[in-house]
């Protein structure tokens, strides 16, 4: 299949990328790498299936394509406040695009939303039935409004005109090819360490967050796009919960580091806790996450550890 991969310069839609090429697809890689980068890419750029395009998806596009898989976003808190407005712009004209090309070209079409779209949830942990507790004029909004706005578009395009949707609620994701300036709480806490800097805690560091490794969501991404019977949206997320404080002194661990923790002001509507209800998942892909936290950040490390040599 010829498939289109928006957010495809980034963490995870350089992961699926690889991935795709490697069952056999050819991938338009469409970026306007705000966050993204050609580093990310650069093993790619002289295969014969791949094809990178700048482009906003914010600006109409036409292609012949026969999936869509729709990452394009900022995902970290410092870089979707950065300008609040693209924010939402990003994912209201990208999915606004996106389901007008697939249903043009009759393709697939799959929606990267997110475990904000339950905001600092009252259930816990959250199945997809939760319709969540989001602050609508915060300044977290602009995404997780952004990406509830995506979902209704997905469904009003699915059930008006017959667009053939996939949708996945991704809980927090990490690993090796996030940014070193990202600013998201696993890539933070590794860097300062590598660098023998303080670590810091946002608030008392009780707030819980469920880490999943990129491999394991990638590989629920592509079940979900590769059968027929459920469309989501369905919650891919590890289960393991911690607490960032938990996260600090695991990270201290596994590094060894000489850094020491420190206390800064918590962000605004800062979620208290987040854990994935996997049992969708489970049941109807045959998926759960098989990386442990130790594997996946031993991986992580490796990955910053050579990255700030380099
Ligand atoms: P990322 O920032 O590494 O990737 C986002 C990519 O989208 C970048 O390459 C960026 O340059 C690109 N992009 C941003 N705005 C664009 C625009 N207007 N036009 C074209 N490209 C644009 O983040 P990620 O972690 O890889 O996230 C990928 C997707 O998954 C995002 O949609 C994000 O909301 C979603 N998500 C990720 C997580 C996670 O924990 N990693 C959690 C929930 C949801
Ligand atoms: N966080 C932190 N220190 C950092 C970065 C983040 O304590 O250097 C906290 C942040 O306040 C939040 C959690 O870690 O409670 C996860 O933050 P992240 O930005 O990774 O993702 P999100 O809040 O969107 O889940």
């Amino acid at each position: 299949m010829r498939i289109l991969i928006t957010g495809g310069a980034g963490f995870l839609g350089s992961h699926l990328t690889d991935r795709l090429l490697e069952d056999g697809h050819e991938i338009i890689c469409m970026d306007n790498l705000f966050t993204g980068s050609k580093r990310n890419i650069a093993h790619l750029m002289q295969n014969p299936n791949f094809e990178f395009l700048r482009h906003d998806v914010t600006d109409p596009f036409k292609l012949e394509v026969d999936q869509i898989y729709n990452l394009a976003c900022p995902a970290s808190p410092v870089h979707y406040q950065y300008n609040a407005i693209k924010t939402i712009k990003t994912s209201v004209m990208g999915a606004i695009n996106c389901l007008g090309l697939a249903k043009r070209v009759n393709a697939r079409v799959f929606q990267a939303s997110t475990s904000e779209v339950y905001g600092d949830p009252e259930v816990h942990p959250q199945p997809e039935s939760y319709w969540g507790s989001v602050n609508p004029i915060g300044i977290r909004s602009c995404y997780d409004e952004g990406k509830r706005c995506a979902e209704t578009l997905f469904f009003d395009y699915h059930r008006q005109n017959g667009v053939d949707i996939r949708i996945v609620r991704i809980f927090n994701t990490y690993g090796p090819r996030m940014s070193p300036e990202d600013g998201r709480v696993v890539s933070n806490f590794i860097v300062q360490a590598l660098r023998g800097e303080d670590i810091t805690i946002y608030g008392d560091g009780s707030q819980t967050r469920s880490f999943c490794y990129y491999s394991d969501l990638i590989d629920g991404f592509v079940r979900l796009m590769e059968q027929d019977k459920l469309v989501g949206p369905v919650n891919i997320g590890n289960p393991g919960e911690f607490t960032m404080l938990e996260l600090a002194e695991k990270v201290i661990q596994l590094t060894g580091t000489q850094s020491r923790i420190v206390y800064e002001a918590l962000p605004a509507d800062d979620p208290k806790q987040r854990q994935p209800d996997i049992e969708l998942a489970k049941t109807e892909l045959g998926w759960e996450p098989r990386v442990s936290p130790d594997e996946g950040l031993v991986e992580t490390i490796d990955y910053f550890r050579s990255y700030l040599d380099s």
